[in-house]
């Protein structure tokens, strides 16, 4: 595999805990992969993918970050940490949650991730979903046009250096010597589900790689992994060849929509918290748990299984105005 540039950062590796209360109520061996824990303002998958991205952005000459996604963003929230850490402008684009009014959200009390970019200082841009592409595109040209020399982070940190991240990741899960039946956690924009499934086959790691979709139908999710996977074992010159049937995604929770909290998901939460002391989020660990959950409960994932939940961070949401129902 080629060595790519990678600026590092984040706190690695992260550990993997046994839950034995849940393990014991579930009736299975659950472990927990802790890169809530990785560092960088709170921690999450992004920190792993903003290692590469960053190191790219260096090496393209970059000094302006410009990255979107929603308003209670982990992605954007750890870009506009990594963008202070070193030195770069940063310019996010948020998008408002649909049915939600763009000037009423700009007049609310920042919380949860807002606050953070807020307290990083970072340059925010506002946008609706139907106009975010198009902003993103006008923020991008007039950062060039101003000499700012934009570098432009994919929604999620999507793209072959930001998956790449998690190839290594798998080489790190496999050097911790733990070697589950299944891997499961929450996919969105499917960088970090392609990184899995790539590095699972490069590195010849058995378990059962399965994203559980928050937003997406499998159809959609599956051929997105499937291409960047390839993309990104290309990006390491490596060639593997991945259809998007091959691609482990259960896409029975999504039907919320992204960041819709549900029963279930509040349930799950309350039960890590309650019986491991331990914090899921309410947009993507919330919904990734209690569907593994389920699965268990339908004998998808066979009593006995060992699993590996793969904790991808976002516990500030916590804190955010909109999920003050959890508690
Ligand atoms: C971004 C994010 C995900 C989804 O990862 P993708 O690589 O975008 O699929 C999962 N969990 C958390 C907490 C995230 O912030």
């Amino acid at each position: 595999m080629k060595d790519i540039p990678r600026l590092r950062f984040a706190s690695l590796p992260t550990p993997i805990e046994r839950l034995p209360a849940l393990s014991a109520s579930l009736g299975i061996s659950l472990y927990v992969k802790r890169d809530d824990l990785t560092g960088l303002a709170f921690g999450g998958n992004k920190t792993r993918k903003l290692e590469f991205l960053l190191a790219e952005a260096k090496a393209n000459g970059a000094k302006t970050l410009i990255t979107t996604g929603a308003v209670q963003s982990n992605h954007c929230r750890q870009t506009a940490a990594a963008a202070r850490r070193f030195g770069f402008e940063c310019i996010l684009v948020l998008v408002v949650p649909p049915g939600e009014e763009l000037e009423s959200y700009q007049a609310r009390q920042p919380s949860g991730n807002l606050l953070l970019d807020r307290l990083f200082g970072v340059e925010i841009v506002w946008a609706e979903q139907k106009n975010r592409d198009s902003t993103l595109q006008a923020v991008f040209q007039s950062a060039w046009d101003e000499g700012r020399r934009p570098y432009l982070i994919p929604y999620g940190g999507s793209s072959p250096a930001g998956a790449s991240a998690y190839v290594y990741a798998i080489q790190e899960l496999m050097s911790q010597g733990v070697h589950p039946d299944w891997i499961i956690f929450p996919s969105s924009s499917g960088g970090t589900h392609a990184g899995l499934e790539a590095g699972a086959r490069l590195f010849g790691c058995k378990s059962r790689v399965m994203g559980i979709s928050v937003d997406e139908t499998a159809a959609v999710l599956s051929q997105r992994v499937a291409s960047l996977a390839v993309q990104t074992a290309d990006f390491l010159s490596e060639k593997l060849k991945i259809f998007p049937a091959e691609i482990g995604v259960n896409d029975d929770y999504q039907w919320p929509g992204y960041g819709v909290l549900v029963e279930s998901e509040i349930g799950v939460i309350l039960e890590f918290a309650r019986k491991e002391g331990l914090l899921l989020d309410p947009v993507y660990t919330g919904r990734a748990a209690a569907g593994m959950v389920d699965m268990v409960r339908k004998g998808v994932i066979s009593s006995g299984s060992s699993v590996l939940f793969w904790h991808t961070g976002g516990t500030p949401a916590l804190f955010a105005d909109r999920y003050s129902q959890i508690a």
